[in-house]
């Protein structure tokens, strides 16, 4: 059946699916933040503010005459990057929207348009907030890390649908490090590898000697360890015979508590040599959620279901709330094969995940409970 609710869902979450929100559209990305804005605007009494640091944009809307709401719903409209020629189109199929970033997270981002708009119709003075950002599949630098490290965004509790599923809400997420460490020495012919020491096999030595480690780290079937990845290796060299005089290497490195950021560091300076550099792009902790007893509660009434926690390999923007002591709730329609072409989310658990946050939502903002 189609209710008015499920044609707005579907309709919102395709209009969004229209504009190409890769890193490398940096018009796309500012044409939908222009669209999200024009959407928040209909709510009265509402201010918007805009950010832009780095030419990567985002929006927090609040009530007016709030400064820290008491929940902070949040999403990112920006996608990851596919081949140039992939259509950012969608289609509907079997009760799914399947398209480029559907799943993560503009569908989810269309939810929140809808719920920050309803409540604030029905809960004229509702302390609820909304911040969209454009940069998280680029570690979120300049989206949630800036709003809440460099101007002050706080809020009581935050509501995040970028991890987990439906029945599944996140309770911890692995920390992250991405570093391209980096060596330096001397060119030479390769017909004569005796006379220097090859930066690019230096760094392949170092890599394999800190993958050995990581295998020893590992502890259990479901992969809750610390993992390594190397993602690119790279020279400047382009001729066989000759070797080149600097090398590096791209690394993505995640792990759950209590390993930390400099725990792991410390693991892999060990294995570097002196005359390599390591340079960190990004780093952060291991999180943990604490979702509200009340949000698993009223998530088992409407679905019907048990939740189980989830426990995320990848990190998310969660990570600069959780870190500040925030509680962040994080839980989400059912998607499947997210950053692919073939992206798909569920219509009927978008409608459920949105039926979820309204009454959650209303028995929060109602009562004016400002303490949680
Ligand atoms: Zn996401």
């Amino acid at each position: 059946m189609t209710t008015e609710l499920r044609r707005r869902l579907v309709e919102l979450t395709r209009d969004l699916v229209t504009m190409k929100t890769t890193e490398f559209h940096p018009e796309e990305i500012n044409r939908c933040i222009e669209f999200v804005k024009n959407h928040l605007e209909e709510s009265d009494d509402i201010d918007i503010r805009y950010y832009s640091p780095a030419g990567v944009p985002s929006l927090v809307a609040l009530p007016q005459g709030i400064t820290k709401p008491n929940i902070l719903l949040n999403a990112h409209l920006d996608v990851v990057s596919l081949a140039e020629e992939v259509p950012y189109r969608s289609f509907v199929k079997d009760g799914k929207i399947i398209g480029p970033g559907v799943g993560d997270m503009k569908g989810e981002l269309a939810i929140l348009l809808e719920v920050f708009r309803n409540i604030h119709a029905e809960i004229p003075d509702a302390s609820l907030g909304i911040a969209i950002t454009s940069d998280e599949e680029r570690g979120g630098e300049h989206g949630i890390k800036y709003l809440f490290e460099k101007e002050g965004v706080r809020c009581n509790l935050a509501i995040i649908p970028d991890s987990g599923s439906l029945n599944e809400i996140t309770i911890e997420e692995k920390g992250v490090i991405h570093m391209v460490i980096s060596a330096e020495g001397e060119a030479g012919h390769a017909s004569r590898p005796w006379m220097v020491e090859n930066p690019l096999e230096r760094i392949s030595d170092s890599i394999y000697q800190i993958r050995s480690c990581f295998k020893q780290m590992e502890s259990d079937n479901d992969n809750w360890h610390p993992t390594f990845a190397t993602t690119i290796i790279h020279t400047d060299n382009e001729a066989i015979n000759r070797i080149p005089e600097k090398a590096e290497a791209h690394c993505d490195i995640r792990f759950p508590s209590p390993h930390t950021v400099d725990s792991v560091l410390s693991i892999i300076k060990s294995h570097l040599d002196e005359d390599m550099s390591l340079k960190l792009i990004v780093s952060s902790n291991p999180s943990h959620l604490s979702p509200d007893p009340l949000f698993v509660q009223i998530t088992e009434e409407i679905t019907g279901k048990p939740t189980t926690f989830f426990r995320a390999h990848g990190g998310s923007d969660a990570r600069f709330i959780s870190s500040l002591d925030i509680p962040v709730i994080m839980s989400r329609p059912i998607v499947g094969d997210t950053h692919s072409v073939h992206e798909w989310i569920d219509i009927d658990s978008m409608e459920t995940l949105y039926h979820i946050y309204m009454k959650y939502l209303r028995k929060k903002l109602f009562k004016g409970d400002a303490t949680l």
